[in-house]
């Protein structure tokens, strides 16, 4: 990033690196959790259930990139292993062993539920420096909290069903 652009970030760039990098990590967990849970998932409704799921992972793939923008901008390094995504993960992963429709939505609502939690941790870190910065993190935040609000929109059509 340009000299000026770091001057005003007025956090500590290598802890909002890190910070950063541990989202990057989730992201990627993330992605691939709804990605792979679309392609297994068996049960009512499976069509809409995995128009949804390919949309979130699609989302969540964004993020992960928006990060990377950002990392690299700050002059950090993006996780360049795939090791290091189980090791910097906040939110881990939780494997659609069970391919039922309704456990794998609500291993993915416990995912989001952990991912609003973690940017609303990052955006409070941030406080009112680093503009660039919160404002990704709030545009990601929103994706998330309509990834949760989504996914518990199905829960509660599958609940329907006799
Ligand atoms: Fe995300
Ligand atoms: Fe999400
Ligand atoms: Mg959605």
């Amino acid at each position: 990033m340009g000299t000026k652009g770091r001057e005003i970030v007025g956090v500590d760039i290598k802890k909002l690196v890190e910070l950063l990098n541990k989202a990057l990590a989730d992201e990627w967990l993330a992605y691939y959790q709804y990605w792979i849970g679309s392609k297994v998932i068996v049960g009512p409704m499976r069509g809409a259930v995995v128009a949804e799921l390919v949309e979130h992972a699609n989302d969540e793939l964004r993020h992960a990139g928006m990060l990377v923008e950002r990392i690299l901008q700050l002059g950090g390094t993006p996780i360049l292993k795939p090791e290091d995504w189980y090791k910097m993960s906040n939110c881990g992963y939780d494997a659609p062993i069970d391919p039922k429709a309704k456990k794998i939505v609500d291993q993915n609502i416990k995912g989001e539920q952990c991912a609003i939690e973690v940017y609303s941790k990052l955006r409070e870190f941030i406080g009112d420096k680093d503009f660039i910065t919160a404002n990704m993190v709030e545009s990601i935040l929103a994706d998330e909290v309509e990834h949760e609000d989504d996914l518990q929109a199905i829960k509660e059509d599958l609940s329907q069903i006799k």
